[in-house]
């Protein structure tokens, strides 16, 4: 598995376990069309088509693509259960369960800084 070389503060959050300061990450506010891919090793993450604006503070998904994203410890009803790339164990961020916020009733809370955006190609190939 080839590994991309992290920055200080992605190293931070994505090997230790850090999160990005709210409102500050570059997907926070962002809803362009394509897919989420791991930082580290670039596994696929999430579909744009699963984001929504939870108003958190850090990127918001309602489901993963199948397979990507990995539970690690919970951490109980604040913090959260820890949610790491499956493939990588990059550390991404929490997920909550029964917020009631989408129709899923889950909440992928992302740093943005664990994941690189790739917008879809033009001519809906999207899937
Ligand atoms: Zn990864």
């Amino acid at each position: 598995m080839k590994l991309n070389k992290l920055t200080k503060e992605e190293e931070r959050v994505i090997l230790h376990k850090g999160t990005e300061l709210p409102y500050t990450g570059e997907y926070d506010n962002f809803y362009e069309s394509g897919t989420y891919y791991c930082k580290r090793c670039g596994a696929k993450l999430f579909k744009s088509e699963s984001k929504f604006d939870a108003h958190c503070g850090w990127p918001a998904f309602d489901d993963q693509i199948p397979g990507a994203v990995e539970k690690g410890e919970n951490q109980g009803l604040i913090f959260g259960t820890e949610v790491h790339c499956a493939r990588c164990k990059a550390h991404l961020g929490h997920v909550y369960h029964n917020e009631f916020l989408t129709r899923k009733n889950t909440r992928y809370c992302i740093n943005s800084i664990s994941m690189r955006f790739v917008p879809d190609k033009k001519g809906k190939n999207g899937k």
